[in-house]
């Protein structure tokens, strides 16, 4: 079973009794209603060692401040604000303290960066390697939130930042490259920077339909935006930004760049849409916004049809995706 047929089986027919609950499960947090125009934004996320990371690819400082930053992009998504967290941490006994002081140590490092404050947690012992589970409480502007069910046809589709390096770097870990040539890409996958500022602009600018932060990789997550909307998409590969050296770089490890652009994962990347009426100005806005501007790139177009989920390829053709999806990599 996959993550997501779990996910499916486990909250199925769970309907929502509470009139204060704006969004239950299906995004990238559950929203709440808070006081006046404010809006609660409640995310969790875990990393297991064994499957998330591996200790020796790793500083443990490096792992704390990574657990932070990808809940902190799951509050991006949303083009929301984080505020508080909490963590609960399973650590082997012999080496609880001093692990846990370095992982706190790059994880209050993130914090501090983006102004969210630890309120709270619970210590366990793990009888085999670390676990961390992060819970982070963001608020945003009701009017201002971006689900992943706002977008419809024609909605121009954006992103922001390169897509690929994170999955290629990941690779290189487990081939045990770990060269000059890898370090970019190694960096990257371990270094995740949410896009909390850009997710504000494009969320005060009201001129988004939806969006999801990338981390199951950009087709996974561009089909999550197509599921909660009921439409489809076209994106074309060659508009997809990746880095200059991605292509060589992949080749070298025998990996598939296109497979590493479209499924390799943990971008944590922002995917938008733009409303169809508002592309002129977003354009433009965009183009005034240097922040923005250096990292923001249409990609794509959502279609009507919901059967349509069309990546075409540098060659202009169009690329073949399995009924499952773009999933070269469940097994890998
Ligand atoms: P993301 O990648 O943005 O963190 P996920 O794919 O982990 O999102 O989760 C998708 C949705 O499913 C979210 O709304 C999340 O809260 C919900 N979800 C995931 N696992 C569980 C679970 N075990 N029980 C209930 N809801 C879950
Ligand atoms: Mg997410």
């Amino acid at each position: 079973m996959t993550e997501f047929e779990i996910i499916k089986l486990l909250t199925k027919g769970l309907k929502s009794r509470s009139k204060g609950l704006i969004k239950g499960v299906g995004d990238d947090c559950a929203v709440i209603d808070g006081p006046s125009n404010l809006a609660y934004l409640l995310t969790t996320d875990a990393l297991v060692e064994g499957v998330h990371f591996n200790a020796g690819w790793m500083t443990l400082e490096n792992l704390g401040a990574k657990a932070l930053a990808v809940n902190l992009s799951d509050i991006a998504a949303m083009g929301g604000e984080p505020k508080f967290f909490l963590v609960s941490i399973g650590l082997p006994k012999k080496t609880a303290a001093q692990t846990s002081r370095k992982i706190y140590s790059g994880m209050l490092r993130v914090a501090r960066k983006f102004g969210v404050e630890l309120i709270g947690g619970d210590t366990v012992a793990s009888p085999k390697g670390i676990v961390i589970s992060i819970t982070v409480v963001g608020q945003c502007e009701k009017k201002e939130i971006l689900l992943r069910s706002g977008a419809t046809a024609p909605q121009p589709i954006y992103v922001t930042g390169k897509f690929g390096s994170s999955g290629l770097g990941l690779r290189a870990l487990r081939a045990g490259v770990r060269k000059g040539f890898t370090a970019p890409f190694i960096s990257k996958h371990l270094n995740p920077f949410p896009r909390l500022a850009e997710a504000r602009l494009i969320a005060v600018s009201k001129m988004a339909g939806a969006m999801i932060d990338s981390s199951d990789g950009l087709y996974a997550d561009l089909s999550h935006i197509a599921d909660e909307s009921g439409v489809g998409f076209t994106i074309e590969m060659q508009k997809i930004p990746v880095a200059k050296n991605l292509y060589s770089v992949a080749n070298k490890l025998r990996k598939s760049p296109t497979d590493l652009i479209l499924a390799g994962g943990e971008d944590y990347e922002l995917i938008f849409t733009v409303k169809s009426d508002k592309r002129t100005q977003f354009e433009k806005f965009m183009q005034s916004n240097k922040r923005l501007k250096n990292c923001v790139r249409c990609i794509g177009r959502i279609e009507a049809n919901p059967k349509i989920r069309r990546v075409i390829g540098i060659d202009e053709r169009v690329l073949k995706i399995n009924n499952s999806g773009y999933d070269h990599f469940a097994s890998s």
